[in-house]
């Protein structure tokens, strides 16, 4: 994808499996097994995908993925699965870890962070993209630095304290720009500090959204919400708000955990809460 003088290119750290109840929260199991199948044990397949941008200047990649620290069971248990993950899929676009300039994460969630440290040769936890600024929202860290009992399964320090120690880490305060084409707004439901990741160049607009909409079905019903949501009342305000600033900037929507990997442009319907996405081929 080129939005003005960029280059967008989704790239995926492999794919799993989740609950279906999970991804579609409310929704009854009669609707959302039409869109999705469920397998033997009630899971969907979930892509993990996060993006690469190519400005003239910076190399910058959004998330992370589950990265390579699971063990054998943990992966087994969720059938997370992929060629080389993310670190290969890197490799097929042509950038070696050490070309990252930087790493945003949209949030500190295990399948969005990961990816961000590895295991070295000596067994030490050390940052994967050794030359990256790693840019996390301030109360997005507090959240993952100190959990409570619903969200400490998702939050593990080993993502963060290595990126930190070796003086890689950058703390935002709200909604920045970080480089001319791209800045990050804060779209907080999913996590109270939630941040999506927009791109504009050449007079064209461009926005990752990671968690604020899963799959299209979120962007499109706005009612549709996951069970993961932290606050899911404010993640239903923020689509609202997106859903219409999307239109009006005629803003390019990328979808991070849908299957098949998803890009499109939002369209207002007869009905306030219900949107069209026209998809776009990647
Ligand atoms: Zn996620």
């Amino acid at each position: 994808m080129r939005v003005g003088n960029t280059s967008l290119r989704l790239v995926s750290d492999g794919e799993y499996r989740l609950d279906g109840a999970g991804l579609f929260g409310l929704m009854p199991k009669t609707e959302w097994q039409q869109l999705a199948e469920p397998d033997e044990q009630n899971r969907i397949r979930i892509q993990l995908h996060c993006l690469l941008i190519e400005t003239a200047a910076q190399t910058i990649l959004v998330d992370t993925g589950y990265g390579d620290k699971l063990s054998a069971q943990e992966r087994d248990l969720m059938c997370l699965q992929g060629d080389g993950r993310l670190l290969g899929s890197l490799a097929a676009s042509g950038v070696a870890p050490e070309e990252i300039d930087v790493v945003i994460n949209t949030h500190l969630h295990g399948d969005h962070c990961g990816g961000n440290t590895r295991l070295n040769e000596r067994g030490e936890l050390v940052p994967t993209f050794p030359n990256a600024l790693y840019y996390v929202q301030r109360l997005e860290l507090a959240e993952a630095m100190f959990p409570n009992e619903r969200t400490r399964g998702t939050y593990h320090r080993e993502n963060i304290e290595p990126v930190e120690r070796s003086g890689q880490l950058r703390v935002l305060w709200g909604d920045t720009r970080l480089v001319d084409e791209v800045r990050v707004m804060i779209t907080p439901g999913h996590t109270a500090a939630h941040q999506s990741v927009v791109v504009e160049s050449g007079g064209e607009t461009a926005v990752f959204l990671a968690d604020t909409a899963h799959w299209p079905l979120h962007m499109e019903r706005l009612e549709v919400l996951t069970a993961y949501d932290a606050q899911p009342l404010v993640t239903l305000e923020t689509k609202r708000r997106l859903a219409r600033w999307a239109i009006e900037h005629k803003a390019l929507l990328i979808f991070n955990h849908h299957p098949d990997g998803m890009a499109g442009y939002l369209y207002p319907t007869d009905r306030p809460d219900r949107f069209r996405l026209e998809p776009v081929a990647l």
